[in-house]
């Protein structure tokens, strides 16, 4: 998921640490019925996360500093890549995210 419209400054009370990011990816891979090989933290410039073709996820460590909401967002969006596929941002795949984030 690229970056683009980075959201202005954020609070600093919105920053999580590493453990509770990763235990919010592992709720949502639950929920979404999908198994990451692996989970990573790493800073990108360009990307928020990628999913690699493996199974293998990296999440950008600006991460920790953006709003709840978003990094969930983010955190779907990259589980959903392997539920269904990469590049896939269909219908489908639209469709899913919304129920997602929406209950
Ligand atoms: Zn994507």
């Amino acid at each position: 998921m690229r970056k683009h419209e980075q959201p202005a400054w954020q609070p600093l009370e919105q920053t999580v640490p590493a453990e509770v990011f990763l235990a919010e990816v592992n709720y949502w891979a639950r929920r979404l019925e999908v198994t990451p090989r692996e989970v990573r933290l790493q800073y990108m410039k360009r990307k928020w996360a990628s999913c690699s073709t493996r199974g293998r996820l990296t999440f950008c460590t600006e991460l920790l500093r953006q709003p709840a909401a978003f990094r969930r967002e983010v955190i779907v969006h990259e589980l959903l890549h392997l539920k269904l596929g990469h590049g896939s941002h269909g219908k489908l795949f639209r469709a899913l995210m919304q129920a997602y984030l929406n209950q």
